[in-house]
């Protein structure tokens, strides 16, 4: 097999290494497709404490290839989808169901070995079978979709409100399409790029604003009265664009922070207003029990995620894949590791 490794933070070289075999409850998983995450920006440069060397890559699909024959739920050349968070099943957290909040949290592709390799050793239980019929960069997407799920039952969007999107990257705009099936009225992107403007545009954002060139307050109290948004989605992760989030909420509105922001970032809030308007800031993290919901999301044709992927790369260009992320020039990058480089 071979594998992308970082051997340390800001390296990456392909490896070839022996194919393992599964042991009790594993699956041997050929990597058709990973996507390449945040997270992966965040594990290469070591902003993480992850354990060096490391295979990255946590979002990914590809075929069952050999299994523990006690694994009841899959057979060999089945397709699947992995979950890529392990939760230890006893702290506090995971005994109060909350599995992802778990303070011993480990994660295929980020604490241990993950996709961007021709084949990953997995536990049996993160996959999940798809259809055949679901392409593999598709069904690799299940984890950010996954994520998104979960942000938006946070979020608490309900039929004919109006939402402020922060930020069109693949998961602004898989957010977006999220936010108009729970039956948003209005949706409001804000974004500088042109390109992603107007892909959330011809997925049907009622109105695109770009931040660098417009006020975004004025433009969102424009669209709605002077009321301010229903819900607020941030998703970009920076300070400023957390400011702008809380600053653009209306009365009994809700924020979401789903990007992931320095730990250092603060931002000014008013204790007032968030009585007296009943505002909910929230967080969002990971994808607890939404894989499922996800992938039945995709498998249905519900979302248009086809369009998000803006390249496809092979296994040797993992570096230049995040690169591309970090440059804001990708939407989503995919690698293929199957694919000749
Ligand atoms: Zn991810
Ligand atoms: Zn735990």
């Amino acid at each position: 097999m071979r594998a992308a490794v970082f051997p340390k933070p800001e390296a990456c070289q392909t490896v070839e290494r022996d194919l393992p075999a599964p042991a009790e409850r594993e699956a041997l998983i050929r990597v058709e497709a990973c996507g390449v995450c945040g997270t992966d920006a965040h594990v290469y440069p070591g902003h993480f404490p992850e354990s060096y060397p490391l295979v990255a890559g946590h979002e990914f699909a590809g075929v069952v290839e050999e299994i523990d024959a006690d694994v009841l739920h899959l057979q060999p050349g089945d397709h699947v989808t992995l979950d890529p968070n392990i939760p230890c099943g006893t702290c506090r957290a995971c005994r109060r169901g909350l599995t992802h909040l778990c303070r011993d949290l480990s994660a295929i592709g980020v604490t241990q070995d993950g996709g961007f390799a021709t084949h990953c050793l997995v536990p049996a239980r993160q996959c999940y079978k798809v259809s055949e019929r679901v392409p593999f960069a598709l069904a690799a997407m299940t984890e950010p979709v996954a994520c998104c799920v979960h942000g938006i039952d946070r979020a608490d969007v309900c039929p004919g409100a109006v939402v402020a999107l922060i930020g069109a990257g693949a998961i602004g705009l898989i957010l977006l399409q999220l936010a108009q099936l729970q039956g948003a009225a209005v949706t409001i992107v804000s974004e500088p790029n042109p390109e992603k403007r107007q892909q959330a545009e011809t997925l049907g954002a009622s109105r695109t604003v770009d931040p660098s060139a417009e006020d975004l307050r004025s433009s969102v109290m424009q669209a709605t009265d002077g009321w301010g948004a229903d819900v607020v989605i941030e998703c970009v992760g920076s300070e400023r664009t957390a400011q702008q989030a809380l600053d653009l909420v209306g009365d009994g509105g809700s924020v979401l922070l789903f990007g992931v922001a320095p730990e250092a970032a603060r931002v000014a809030v008013s204790p007032f207003e968030i009585y007296r308007k009943e505002i909910c800031v929230t967080g969002s993290f990971t994808n607890p029990f939404t894989h499922g919901r996800a992938l039945a999301l995709i498998s249905s044709g519900r979302l248009a995620l086809g369009q998000l992927i803006s390249h496809r790369l092979p296994l040797d260009e993992v570096a230049q894949g995040i690169e591309l992320l970090e440059s804001g020039g990708a939407t989503k990058v995919i690698i293929e590791p199957q694919r000749a480089g």
